[in-house]
């Protein structure tokens, strides 16, 4: 009977509904995404930072800092560790960036 497959067609529709509806209301994707360039293979490696997550706050000298630091690592021809660390001001905006292991070669 066609009823029953239309019931059980409807039921994963609202089942996919919810989870679209109810994902974007607090993370308006608020990430800070980033590549790094590996200093042994020269592959770019990408990365992203959780706006809301990932950074810890920091207060230096009155100035509200967030610090976030991640490890990257490449394809498994190179086990080189890719060190990176961002400074963000209270707005989210890079203030400070730095990587060891590679260099960063794209934000935003
Ligand atoms: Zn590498």
């Amino acid at each position: 009977m066609c009823a029953s497959s239309s019931a059980i067609t409807d039921g994963n529709m609202n089942f996919f509904k919810r989870i679209f509806s109810s994902a974007p209301v607090r993370s308006r994707a608020s990430f800070y995404a980033f590549a790094v360039q590996c200093d042994r293979c020269g592959e770019i490696v990408r990365g992203r930072i959780n706006l809301d997550s990932d950074l810890s706050a920091d207060y230096e000298g009155g100035h509200e800092l967030y610090h976030v630091r991640k490890v990257l690592m490449g394809s498994d021809k190179c086990f080189q560790r890719i060190e990176v660390e961002f400074d963000f001001d209270s707005s989210r905006n890079v203030v400070a960036r730095q990587a060891s292991g590679g260099r960063i070669v794209e934000t935003g």
